[in-house]
């Protein structure tokens, strides 16, 4: 474990069992649908690779960097497109793939953004669900794992950019932040 870590909270075993169950579940429901398989940068590098060589259907893969939080653990309440999606959404079904669902306010505006586009369906995926932080309405129609309200990093995760390179999930010591 990394020395600058409190505890883990799902191992990679765990992450590896939950991208099997919801890449057998995406498989069953997106089969013969040919989804837009849009993966959230940074934070949902990992997962998106983990889910979609667990999908055995046909989809096509975008990227899409949008950012609502500073270097540090606040919700800015604004969502910025840093990099568009380089494709046509129009008719298409698109599979959100995210890291995690805090506020919630990341996902409506992506949600929003999609519909817009004229997209014929939006379903969201995420890893982790922080459900009792939610402050609009968003629900996600895969999640990994529900979290407790604990600020997480690691498996594409950050805390100034770092501990993305994880290969699991983890709480950082308090005595990491004091010191920023
Ligand atoms: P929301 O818009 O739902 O409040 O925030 C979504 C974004 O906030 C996520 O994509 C992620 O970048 C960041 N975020 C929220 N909670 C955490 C957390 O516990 N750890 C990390 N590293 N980022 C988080």
């Amino acid at each position: 474990m990394d020395e600058n870590m409190e505890k883990i909270l799902y191992s990679e075993a765990d992450i590896q069992a939950a991208t099997k169950r919801l890449g057998e579940e995406l498989t069953r429901d997106f089969d013969g649908k040919h989804p837009i398989v849009v993966c959230i940068l940074k934070g949902a590098i990992h997962f998106m690779s983990d889910v979609i060589r667990n999908m055995d259907t046909y989809i096509e893969i975008g990227f899409m960097d949008v950012s609502s939080y500073g270097d540090g653990f606040e919700s800015s309440g604004k969502v910025k497109i840093v990099q568009d999606l380089d494709m046509d959404v129009a008719g298409r079904n698109i599979l959100i793939i995210e890291d995690i669902i805090d506020t919630g306010r990341t996902m409506r505006a992506l949600v929003d953004i999609f519909k817009e586009r004229n997209a014929e369906s939006v379903k969201i995926c995420t890893l982790l669900d922080k459900a009792e932080r939610r402050e609009v309405e968003v629900k996600a129609d895969y999640v990994g794992f529900e979290v407790p309200n604990e600020f997480v990093v690691g498996y594409g995760l950050d805390y100034f950019n770092y501990y993305r390179n994880l290969p699991y999930i983890g709480v950082v010591k308090p005595e990491v932040y004091k010191n920023n």
